[in-house]
């Protein structure tokens, strides 16, 4: 039996592979993983905001429990900054993004934003995976075209950059130097 056993882990080794190439790396996606100052970015190839949102999505899982409750740790508070894309929901609640969005980098001047399916103040269950996407921030009208910013790279709006310690996003930067 521990050959079936080795052919399915061989089988989910395969489909997690074909999914990552689908997810990040497919000629036909309407954005490309590109390097940037701040890492890996990505960058758009579409002029439809619509497509490119339905694409350059994410997945997001809250960080367990038994995690946060060592978060005071420094090693894994240097982790979670770090390594991952970590959105905070509550002071208590941190999710976890993976998928090509979570490549998406900083700019406190994008004018597009990350929504979940959480609602409001709705706690998240530490079991469900939730999909995570990218819309535009309250207040912004302009057309689709112009979001998609084709050629470019899409950058989002996580949270300003005061108080986020060693980060300071390109429009930022631009800022204090003018100053
Ligand atoms: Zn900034």
């Amino acid at each position: 039996m521990r050959k079936d056993g080795n052919r399915t882990s061989q089988g989910s080794f395969l489909g997690i592979l074909k999914m990552l190439h689908y997810n990040h790396q497919r000629p036909a996606l309407p954005f490309i993983i590109v390097s940037t100052d701040h890492g890996l970015g990505v960058k758009s190839r579409t002029k439809q905001f619509k497509r490119l949102a339905s694409h350059l999505t994410g997945r997001a899982r809250q960080i367990p429990i038994s995690i946060m409750k060592t978060a005071s740790d420094t090693a894994i508070r240097r982790a979670l900054r770090d390594f991952v894309s970590v959105i905070e929901w509550s002071s208590s609640q941190l999710l976890v993004l993976w998928g090509p969005l979570a490549l998406v980098n900083h700019d406190c001047s994008s004018k597009l934003q990350l929504t979940g399916a959480l609602d409001g103040h709705q706690t998240c269950n530490s079991d469900n995976i939730y999909p995570w996407e990218l819309e535009c921030r309250e207040g912004v009208r302009d057309s689709s075209r112009k979001l998609a910013s084709s050629g470019e790279e899409v950058v989002i709006l996580y949270r300003s950059c005061e108080g986020q310690g060693d980060f300071v996003c390109s429009s930022c930067k631009q800022r204090l130097s003018e100053d």
